[in-house]
């Protein structure tokens, strides 16, 4: 069968990617750094901060040890990687010489436009410039450059080094060149690149989980199941490797609760605002794992208590 992927992986302009620019050392941007090195890439992971590249370097630096120790790979290869990597907050020397622009930057459009409108400045015209956020589609950023048409969203799935699926989203304005070049780029990194023909808030995956999500607090607020039986239902009945519980209390109660205010705010539709019980567990900071309560409890060695309903949720 002929993927969406496939019929356009031949406009690819991948043979002149050589060197990729990463903005953002923050927990997406350093792994997706680090995937464009071992991919052979030359890459320069930037940053405004220099504390937030001192900790990219570190993190990943362990993370390459405890592969080399698991045999996964050799000291040569990870010294050569390292060779192809640079951190550095010199972003117009490093977007100078990009073929290709991954923004993981902050979640805050302003910051992304203005980083868009200096790289659109920077970089050689052929550039692509790809935008990794998880919120914000790439055409309300695309207006910020004079290359509308080499802008679109490329989204990572955290942890980047692990997730294998990218999103590759194309605007009203994106060409069918920029969508083959960054689902080509996807799959040499080693990741399944999937399509969007046209934007959409929340992508594939997290609409759908969002959706696994609302209806899985629509049966607990209407008294219909526990949250345990809720988790147990989705692990045991339709394969997942957690319930949607169990995940939001891993991932932070407020990241789903912020996104969802974002996406009220821009689509003002009221299936889009956080529902009671999120909003009360956010209101009492009582975020998940971080937080060692959620909507379950935490004790200190991380073993997972259920909690009585009446004390998740209010009648
Ligand atoms: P993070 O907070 O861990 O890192 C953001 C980094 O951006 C920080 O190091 C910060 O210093 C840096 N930064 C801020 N302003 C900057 C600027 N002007 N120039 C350069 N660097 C700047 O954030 P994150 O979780 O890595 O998320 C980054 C992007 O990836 C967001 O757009 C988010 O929506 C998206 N995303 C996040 C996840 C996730 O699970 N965390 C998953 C997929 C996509």
């Amino acid at each position: 069968m002929t993927t969406n992927t496939d019929r356009i992986s031949t406009e690819s302009g991948i043979e002149q990617v050589r060197h990729i620019v990463v903005v953002g050392a923050g927990a997406m941007g350093s792994q997706i750094g680090m995937l464009c090195a071992l991919a052979g890439f030359e890459a320069s992971i930037t940053d405004i901060d220099q504390d937030a590249l001192d900790r990219a370097k570190v993190e990943l630096q362990q993370r390459m040890t405890r592969d080399v120790a698991k045999g996964r790979r050799t000291d040569t290869d990870v010294d050569t990687t390292f060779g192809h990597l640079t951190f550095t907050t010199d972003l117009a020397g490093a977007a100078a010489r990009a073929d290709f622009a991954i923004e993981a930057a902050v979640e805050n459009l302003d910051v992304k436009r203005r980083l868009f409108t200096d790289l659109d400045r920077i970089a050689p015209q052929h550039a692509i410039l790809a935008t990794n956020s998880s919120n914000i589609v790439s055409s309300r950023i695309a207006d910020a450059t004079g290359r509308p048409d080499r802008v679109c969203n490329m989204h990572f799935f955290n942890p980047a080094l692990v997730m294998r699926c990218v999103e590759v989203v194309r605007g009203p304005d994106t060409s069918d060149g920029t969508v083959a070049t960054a689902v080509e780029l996807a799959r040499r990194l080693g990741k399944v690149p999937v399509v969007l023909n046209r934007e959409i808030p929340g992508f594939i995956a997290n609409r759908i989980l969002n959706a696994v999500r609302d209806e899985a607090v629509f049966l607990l607020e209407n008294g219909i199941a526990s949250v345990a039986d809720i988790d147990t239902a989705c692990r045991t009945a339709l394969g997942y490797p957690m319930g949607p519980f169990e995940l939001m209390d891993l991932t932070g109660i407020d990241i789903g609760f912020l996104a969802k205010q974002d996406r009220y705010a821009v689509t003002g539709d009221p299936k889009d605002q956080p529902s009671k019980s999120v909003s009360e567990l956010v209101q009492r900071g009582e975020l998940g794992r971080k937080t060692s309560r959620g909507w379950y409890e935490y004790d200190e060695t991380g073993t997972k208590i259920p909690r009585p309903t009446e004390q998740v949720i209010s009648s």
